[in-house]
């Protein structure tokens, strides 16, 4: 057969991808294309370990070069500059072209950029990626006070660890609270204080309004005129789903690439999975667009199957992590459409869950606790969400009582 499948973007979603069609196909030609020169790796760390220097490079690879080549997964460090859905090419920038039978793009996203002027646009540091993580950390060295720019889980995450790192740490959201993207206010009070009680300073519904460089030192001036000194200023403002390759193409893009449960595009043969696709989610009869290191990875698995023809709908409930000082926060579902609330603890010390129900079923769950504490309960929360238990609310409110009593056998 020989078919050929070319997998544009070399992250999570594109690696899992190319490993489950390699474990249902053994006579198809995959390659990977990536813009990096790094084969796959994980990102969670760079925030976290990796800034810490608790984990180097060599540990945040999902596999071995080795291993890729064991399984016949090619991977080249390319950069596609134009797709031709007509003639199923992909054409490089080095002047390549590369014709597949099958496409799955899984370009991720992109951070967005400040604007602020062009003598310092360039001097604010941002970080997606390990290039960009190892930049932060060598030019973080000897400085003490660092700005961040974006209360989202990127500029908590360093503010976090950079604390850690002795720092004094001033952030500045434009929002009312931190993490309001998909995190409930109530969770993110709780993170806020934590941050205030490390010393972190932390300031809500405040934009930069001007950034002037002195000598060494950036001096940072608020909408309300308030003033920070800073020498090293790192932006976290959220991201944008990586699709100019295909601005002005027949593929269908709404907030990134549309696909079905199925993985697959508007077009045949060309598939999208993780952070660049807006997904139909059949359990919310809803599409969303999902950037965090769980849906990557099942997304791409999901990709893989239907590429491999064993038709499989994606239908897994969002979950997501952050790890902020000796904190953990985890979130199953979605926190956004509910008749009541539910909390279940007191403090953080024991853990704390708030549980967002829809006539008496979990549509989402957003809980806080020292490590280790909150991952049980969350878990069991997501099969509860998965299979529309009609829960007892007394039961969740009662750190007491075990959620699993909940499970219907
Ligand atoms: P994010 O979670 O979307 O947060 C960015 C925050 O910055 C938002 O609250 C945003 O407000 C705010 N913002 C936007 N423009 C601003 C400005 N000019 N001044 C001040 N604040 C501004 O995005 P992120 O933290 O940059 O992270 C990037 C991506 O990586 C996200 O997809 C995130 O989920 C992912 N990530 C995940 C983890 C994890 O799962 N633990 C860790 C790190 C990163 P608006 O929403 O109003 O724009």
């Amino acid at each position: 057969m020989n078919k050929k499948i070319f997998i544009l973007g070399g992250g999570q979603s594109a690696l899992y991808a190319a490993r489950e069609i390699r474990k249902n196909n053994i006579d198809v030609e995959i390659t990977i294309l990536g813009d990096e020169k790094f084969i796959p790796y994980e990102r969670p760390p760079l925030s976290k370990d990796f800034l810490l220097n608790k984990r180097i490079d060599e540990d945040l690879y999902f596999c071995s070069k080795e291993t890729l080549e064991e399984e016949k997964i090619n991977y080249l460090n390319t950069i596609i500059i134009k797709v031709d859905f007509e003639n199923n090419i992909l054409i490089s920038e080095d002047n390549k072209q590369y014709t597949y039978d099958t496409l799955l793009i899984s370009t991720g996203s992109k951070n967005r950029k400040l604007n602020i002027n062009s003598e310092v646009d360039d001097e604010i540091f941002y970080l997606r990626n390990l290039e960009e993580a190892k930049n932060i950390k060598e030019k973080a060295l000897g400085k003490k006070n660092i700005l961040i720019i974006g209360g989202g889980f990127i500029g908590l995450e360093i503010a976090s660890s950079f604390s850690q790192l002795n720092k004094n740490i001033s952030l500045v959201e434009v929002g009312n609270q931190l993490m309001g993207r998909i995190i409930p206010n109530q969770i993110a009070d709780l993170v806020k204080q934590f941050h205030e009680d490390e010393g972190n300073k932390i300031i809500l519904n405040k934009t930069i309004s001007e950034i002037t460089k002195i000598n060494e030192k950036y001096k940072i001036l608020l909408n309300d005129n308030t003033e920070i000194i800073s020498d090293l200023i790192i932006a976290g403002i959220g991201s944008i789903p990586n699709v100019g390759l295909f601005e002005n193409t027949k593929l269908k893009l709404d907030n990134g690439i549309v696909t079905n449960e199925f993985c697959e595009t508007n077009i045949k043969n060309v598939f999208a999975s993780g952070d660049v696709s807006n997904f139909y989610h059949p359990l919310y009869g809803k599409y969303m667009r999902l950037e965090s290191y769980q849906h990557a990875q099942n997304h791409g698995i999901s990709a893989g199957k239907n590429i491999s023809g064993i038709k499989t709908e994606y239908s897994s409930i969002p979950w997501m992590w952050s790890d902020q000082f000796n904190l953990n926060l985890q979130l199953t579902g979605i926190c956004d459409d509910y008749d009541e609330i539910v909390e279940r603890g007191k403090n953080i010390d024991e853990g704390i869950i708030y549980f967002f129900l829809k006539n008496k079923n979990i549509k989402g769950a957003c809980g806080l606790g020292i490590a280790g504490k909150v991952g049980r309960d969350i878990r069991i929360t997501t099969k509860l969400t998965e299979k529309n238990t009609i829960v007892d609310s007394s039961i969740l409110s009662d750190q007491s009582q075990k959620l699993n009593k909940l499970i219907q056998k």
